[in-house]
């Protein structure tokens, strides 16, 4: 019998033998910079003469891998392929299908530091943020193996005199899984997992900053038995190939985990019903957040600001989950923001191959330039507290940014910056409070600090977001424990991780016979 689902334990990184470990698994993957992927359509390797140059962002000069780019082409032969093979793996014993990622979080975990090392250089992780994604991965394949299984058990239904009934949950077809970079690891292998464990064909193209951890784990599924053709590796432009994937008549559901905008764009080809499509499009769309703190006057200052800067600034702030609105009471304000960026200027931003860089890059060009924007809109918006600048070179680096005494309707409030930036807001009492925390469009993640009963209640009802914590840090769910995705535009209401989750990615047909 399979053991019950337990998390997958964090490195310590204290320990000197870790430590070396996770040095040597750097050294791996530098060995292997400049190396070309391919495409794997159908199990085949196909090689592209145009290439995404994956670079790392802490030296963009350092190219760790030359990835094949899918074209228009490529992107409807996999979907062909993934339409052919659905056609067997529907029918591929589910608990066989479970056992592939229990195979898969075995392999990955032998591998462990070589894919958060991989996450080091390709994104900017910092050890413990690698590793913690990393470990994630693991969670998604050993839950999802569980969920299957536990699907594939007899479903209960009433009994009715003189017939056998019965509900199977079956999968629905081809899916397109579309990643985000941010957690590269975890999401995407969580995305994908769900998607084929439940019987379902898959078009994998993932972020094209993070192909190299894709491919990592794609080699993976290889090697655990996945049949070939029920995960296509498709890396290539979102811009280029995307509305492809999601508007052919084949492909029968998205899963998709980035931006709003992008969200919103799938959400509205998808509805369209193409010429000889037989379905309506489903579509699992985990979109954008503007997370906030709430500090009450009797919260412990001390602990609540520690907190805040991990929320707000592990991996650089570039988690949905990330705060980057703090909202304080004006009896503790002066207190608890002094606290905050004495913390803050504590931080050590560098190059995260170095252990003790604990704030990396972020993540491209693209990203710094518009970093850099908001933080100039927000100097004239608000009074600028910590940071603020460029923080050295050769890479993305932007010192962590607190800017203080912004309005609740600031462009810094509102809109998701997805970068070191934190905006702190003055509230004259908890009702204000609570009012500003829900302001929003977005509605991921939020934290509240306090003590009374009576607010701590209001807060557990009233507070609008899918991922709620009291007295401790917004960011950091853990797979089975705290079920993870938004409300509004920061999602479609689903939770990865959770009992609900395979269910979107399955149907249920119900089966009498009468004897
Ligand atoms: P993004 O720019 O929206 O990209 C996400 C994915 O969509 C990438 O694979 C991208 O490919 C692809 N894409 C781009 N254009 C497309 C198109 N027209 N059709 C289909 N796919 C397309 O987001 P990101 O910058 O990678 O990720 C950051 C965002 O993700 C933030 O907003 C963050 O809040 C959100 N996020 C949400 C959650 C959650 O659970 N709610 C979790 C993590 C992150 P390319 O890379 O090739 O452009």
């Amino acid at each position: 019998m399979l053991p019950p689902f337990k998390n997958e334990p964090l490195t310590n990184f204290n320990d000197p033998a870790q430590r070396a470990a996770f040095e040597d698994a750097l050294k791996l993957v530098k060995s292997r910079f400049g190396e070309k992927i391919p495409l794997v359509i159908g199990g085949e390797r196909i090689y592209t003469d145009d290439t995404i140059k994956d670079t790392c962002p802490a030296n963009p000069d350092v190219v760790m891998a030359y990835v094949s780019k899918g074209a228009k082409e490529h992107a409807l032969l996999a979907i062909r392929t993934a339409d052919r093979v659905f056609q067997t793996w529907k029918y591929y014993d589910p608990d066989a299908r479970a056992r592939i990622l229990l195979r898969a979080a075995a392999l990955m975990r032998r591998r462990k530091h070589e894919f958060s090392a991989t996450m080091v250089y390709e994104i900017g992780k910092n050890w413990m943020e690698a590793d913690a994604d990393t470990a994630e991965a693991i969670d998604f394949l050993e839950f999802y193996a569980r969920e299957m299984m536990r699907l594939h058990e007899r479903q209960p239904v009433v009994d009715y005199p003189g017939e056998e009934n019965n509900l199977y949950y079956i999968p629905l077809g081809v899916g397109a899984v579309i990643p985000p970079w941010n957690f590269p690891n975890a999401i995407m292998t969580g995305m994908t997992s769900a998607s084929m464990v439940t019987g379902n064909t898959v078009i994998l193209k993932p972020a094209s900053i993070t192909p190299v951890i894709a491919y990592r784990f794609f080699e993976i599924l290889e090697e655990a038995g996945m049949p070939a053709g029920v995960v296509n590796y498709l890396p290539g432009p979102g811009g280029a190939i995307g509305d492809t994937i999601v508007d052919h008549r084949l492909t029968r559901f998205i899963a998709f985990t980035g931006s709003m905008e992008i969200g919103q764009r799938i959400f509205q080809r998808a509805a369209k019903v193409q010429r000889g499509q037989l379905w309506l499009k489903r579509t699992i769309l985990e979109m954008g957040g503007k997370d906030a703190i709430l500090v009450d006057d009797d919260a412990d200052l001390d602990f609540a600001s520690e907190q805040i800067v991990i929320s707000a600034f592990g991996f650089q702030g570039q988690k949905c989950s990330a705060c980057s609105r703090l909202i304080i009471h004006e009896k503790v304000y002066d207190t608890l923001l002094e606290k905050v960026v004495e913390r803050v200027k504590k931080i050590k931003t560098g190059d995260t191959e170095n252990f003790e860089n604990w704030h990396g890059p972020v993540s491209d060009g693209g990203a710094y330039e518009k970093i850099l924007e908001y933080i100039e809109i927000g100097k004239k918006e608000g009074r600028l507290v910590a940071g603020g600048n460029k923080a050295g070179f050769p890479g993305w680096f932007i010192e962590p940014t607190v800017i203080a005494d912004v309005a609740p309707t600031a462009r810094i409030m509102q809109e998701e910056i997805f970068g070191p930036v934190l905006a702190v807001c003055k509230v004259k009492n908890f009702d204000e409070g609570l009012k500003v925390f829900n302001n929003t469009i977005f509605g991921l993640t939020g934290a509240y600090f306090g003590k009374r009963r009576d607010r701590i209640e209001r807060v557990r009802r009233e507070a609008y977001c899918g991922n709620l914590y009291i007295n401790r840090k917004c960011t950091g769910a853990l797979v089975g424990v705290q079920p993870f995705g938004g409300f509004n535009m920061s999602g479609t209401d689903s939770k990865a991780g959770g009992r609900d989750y395979l269910q979107l990615f399955l149907q249920a047909k119900s089966v009498t016979e009468r004897f």
